[in-house]
Formats: structure tokens, sequence, C-alpha cells
């Protein structure tokens, strides 16, 4: 990292517009999987500063300093603060590589553009999104409102945190809420730094606070808040079970998760173009790591190609093998951390116990010493049951299985608990929406993996959680629906 200039973090909370301490001085240290340096000491914040965000949330929803601005008002400081996100877009980039270990010209290409057309996106549409009206009969009219549900955490994760954070925070604060958001620990500081730009945007203090810490310590309080009115938790499975748990064992607060996946990827022998499918596969499963909880990680491959399949997806492989994140040609960067890692190692090497076969990687590495990479992995004859194919292993992991037939695999697809993302690839349009319709996840591609927009919804079926992030079903989240009756006595 000699020739990069790393900038110096304050890794303060952001309560009521203010970059404070934990109330009891607590920190914990922010290590880069880069190179393992530590970057800086971050708020290791617990109940009382949750608290305080609550009430600091709870004050400026009261005295309606954000939801009572004019639409327009709240309109254009939305797109300032996209503005100044893109404006900022070296620094956030940079410090999210080094915080979290993605290649830095994804971090910017990708991160920091979607994260700043999300909140211009739900920015715009603050004046156009009109209220109803019910068709009753003319004694009475029924005004069908949306009103911001209040307060509303945040808990994100740490593979996109810029990005996870703004698909939460924009439809929120569009709607009008004001907001808690707990970054996850292993990569606090951008949140810290989008809370900033927010205020000097114009988000009137107290609107956006950012209290980072550990989950049980500083996410948990949150959940369990008797003052919050919503939460939005983006994460793991097993934590999304105890943030539901936690609502209603609380206030019965509204509680919207978007959990775990491992998307089956499946590929006919009919595949319109073989080459493609597997540089879509391979890439999708390598991207950002495999730290995403939409990878494709299990393929299902036709027997009768699999071959073929194969040995053009190997030929793939070194290309994307991790070299120093903050190098502007880099793929394929660092794991999150250590504890990451070694859960990967781990996976890998029960892949190997079970009887999988490894075609590519499996190997611990170092482009950068004292950072935390993996090659990219491939196996092949894994079976549905066996855990690298059950369990999300969130790293550079291919999980690689064959059929023979289109109702099996449909099947087998969809024998897991998890039903985020799904593909099928085929020419013959009746198989691809047959399988489409049969497949039980919240996005089927069709002969691809990556269209991505902010306009369509995203999330889960099943064990992946429960509603949905972006599009204009995300108001749904952060909004209350009012029936006002209005009696009319004498109609005309
Ligand atoms: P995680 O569940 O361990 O942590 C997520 C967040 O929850 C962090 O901020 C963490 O501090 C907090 N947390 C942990 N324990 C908590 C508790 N007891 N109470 C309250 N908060 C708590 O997940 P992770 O390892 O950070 O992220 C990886 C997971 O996120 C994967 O399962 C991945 O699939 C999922 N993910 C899902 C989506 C999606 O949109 N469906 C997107 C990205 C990541």
């Amino acid at each position: 990292m000699s020739d990069t200039t790393i900038p110096s973090f304050d890794g303060r909370a952001v309560i009521n517009g203010e970059r404070v301490a934990a109330r009891d001085s607590q920190t914990f240290d922010c290590i880069s999987p880069v190179d393992g340096r530590l970057l800086t000491q971050v708020a290791r914040c617990g109940q009382s500063d949750i608290d305080a965000a609550v009430a600091a949330a709870r004050a400026a929803f009261e005295d309606r300093r954000w939801a009572g601005k004019a639409p327009a008002v709240r309109k254009r400081v939305m797109i300032k603060f996209a503005e100044l996100i893109q404006a900022n877009g070296d620094l956030l980039a940079l410090t999210e590589t080094l915080d979290m270990g993605k290649p830095v010209k994804y971090a910017k290409g990708v991160d920091v553009n979607s994260a700043a057309n999300c909140v211009r996106w739900y920015g715009e549409a603050v004046d156009k999104v009109y209220d109803e009206i019910a068709p009753t009969p003319d004694t009475a009219l029924a005004l069908i409102t949306r009103e911001p549900v209040g307060v509303v955490g945040v808990i994100v994760p740490w593979n996109y945190p810029m990005i996870m954070a703004a698909w939460k925070i924009a439809p929120a604060l569009a709607a009008g809420n004001s907001v808690v958001l707990k970054p996850s620990e292993k990569s606090p500081l951008t949140a810290l730094k989008l809370a900033e730009l927010a205020l000097e945007a114009g988000i009137p203090a107290g609107v956006f606070n950012v209290v980072t810490g550990y989950g049980p310590e500083a996410g948990s309080p949150l959940a369990l808040h008797m003052d919050v009115d919503c939460i939005a938790f983006t994460g793991s499975t097993r934590v999304g079970k105890q943030i539901h748990v936690m609502a209603g064992q609380s206030n019965l607060k509204r509680a919207w998760t978007e959990l775990g996946g491992k998307s089956p990827n499946i590929v006919f022998a009919d595949c319109p173009d073989l080459d493609k499918a597997v540089e879509a596969s391979v890439g999708s499963i390598f991207f950002n790591q495999g730290e995403s909880c939409n990878a494709p990680s299990r393929l299902f491959v036709e027997a009768s190609i699999k071959d073929a399949f194969l040995e053009k997806a190997l030929k793939l492989v070194p290309q994307y093998q991790p070299a120093n994140p903050l190098d502007q040609n880099t793929v394929m960067g660092a794991i999150v951390d250590q504890v990451q890692l070694d859960n990967v190692m781990r996976y890998i090497g029960l892949g190997q116990s079970e009887g999988a076969k490894l075609l590519a990687g499996g190997e611990r590495v170092a482009p950068v010493a004292g950072g935390c990479y993996v090659q990219p992995t491939i196996f092949d004859g894994v079976t549905n049951s066996m855990t690298i194919a059950r369990e999300e292993i969130f790293g550079p992991v291919l999980s690689v299985l064959s059929f023979t037939d289109a109702a099996d695999v449909v099947k087998q697809a969809n024998a897991n608990i998890y039903g985020l993302q799904a593909a099928v690839w085929t020419r013959d349009i009746n198989k691809a929406h047959g399988v489409a319709r049969a497949l039980r996840a919240g996005t089927v591609h069709v002969n691809q993996y990556d269209e991505d927009d902010i306009t369509v919804p995203f999330g889960g079926f099943k064990q992946s959680g429960v509603g949905r992030d972006k599009s204009l079903h995300a108001f749904d989240k952060y909004t209350e629906t009012k029936t006002t009756w209005i009696r009319i006595d004498s109609p005309i």
C-alpha cells in the first residue's frame, strides 16, 4: 500500500448531527483486510448511545423538521446528498476498499455509483408518488394516505456497506422518517461519512444518525428499542430470525429482513451461448470475493455439456486470482477479515471431506502481506445434500452439480432453505418460463445473471427474508397506510 495515501478516519458515531465518542469511551479496532493495518479506533456504542440516537431521531420526527418540509424541498436535499456522494466518490471508494477489501475499481464503479443513484432515485420520487381516494359511495370520501412510520432502525452487513445502507436509508428518508443506522462492525467507516454528507446536503441534525458497534451491544438495543417504529435489517438468516423475535418481544415494530442465499444457477444444454453462460456463472460467483447474498453459488449444469462447461470455466479462473484491491486492475480483493477467511477455509475443508472434487483453488494466498486472501475455488461432483451445497459460504467457492431432467433440477434447486435469486439458461422459451415460474426465488434471471436496476424490487422467498428493497415497493416498509373517512352529508 506504499503508493496509496491512507486518509485519517474519524471513527466516532454521528448522533444529532454531532460526532460523538461512545458514552463510556469504549472503542474497537478497525483493521484493514488489505494488509492487516489498523485504520482507526471506532466508537463501541452500547445501550446508552442507542438511547441517545433514538431520542434524537424521535425529537426530529416529532417536530417535523424533515417530514414537515415540502416534498419538493426534501427532493432537492436528497438529490444534493446524492451529488455529494458522487463528488466524494474517490474517498468513499478508497475507504470501502481499505475497510472491507473489495477492489477499488468496483468500490467506485459499483458501490459509490449505486449508492448515489439510489439516493437520487428515491429523492426524485418524493414529489411524484401520489396518495389515493377509494371508490366509495358518494356519501363519503375515503382518503388513503401514506405516512412515515416514524423512527427507523437500520442494521446492515459488511459486503456492500454503502449500497445496503442506501437501499434502506434512501426510501426511509424520502418517506419522511428519521433513521438510526448501525453499520457492520467489520465495515463501519463509509456509513459515518454518509451521515456527514447528509448533514452537508441539508438533512437536518437528528434525522440521520449512525451508531457503530457490535451486533449484540449496539444492534440488539436498536431492534429491542421501545421507541423505534421499524427495524430494517440486512444480514444473515441466523440474526434475521432474532430481529423478528426482538421486534415481537418489544413493541411489535415493523421488521423487514433481507437475508442469506444459496442461489441456483441452472444451465441447460440448449443455452443460447455457452461462453456467455460460463463467463456470467464464473464472474458472478467470484464478484466481490463471493461475498454477495445473491451469488450463484450452486451451479447446476446439464450432464451432456458439463465437461465442456467446466473446461471453459477453468480457463477463466486465473483472471480472478486475488491481488491488491487498491490496484486499479484488480478484480478479486481481500476477504473482509480473518474470521470470515477462516469460515471460507472451513467450508473448503468440508467440501473435500464430504467427497466433492476440488477442481481449482482452495488455498489461502498472500498477494499483500498481512491481508486476508483466498483463491477462487471450484468444486465438481457436488450433491445437493453436501454442506457446501446447502449452506451459504459467502466466499469465492462454486459448487457444481449436474442434472439430466428439468423437473428434477427444479426440485433440487428449490430444496434449500433460501429463495433469494436463481437463474435459468435455455433458448427454449417454454422451458425458460416454466422453470422461472417454478423456481421459488425473489428474482429469477433468464440467460444472464447481471441485470440490476433500482426500479426493480429485490428480496427473498422463504428464509431469505421478509419484504423488498429497491423500487417503489420499498416505500411499503417505511410508511403506514392511513384511511381517513370524510362524511359528505348532502350529495347533489
Ligand atoms: P450478520 O447477520 O452477522 O450481521 C449483519 C448485521 O447485524 C451487522 O451489522 C451485525 O453487527 C448485526 N448483528 C449481529 N448480531 C446481531 C444481534 N444479535 N442483534 C442485532 N444486530 C446484530 O451478517 P454479516 O456477516 O454482516 O453479512 C453477511 C450476511 O448478510 C449473509 O448471510 C448475506 O447473505 C446477508 N446479506 C443479504 C443481503 C440481501 O439483500 N438479502 C444482502 C447482503 C448481505
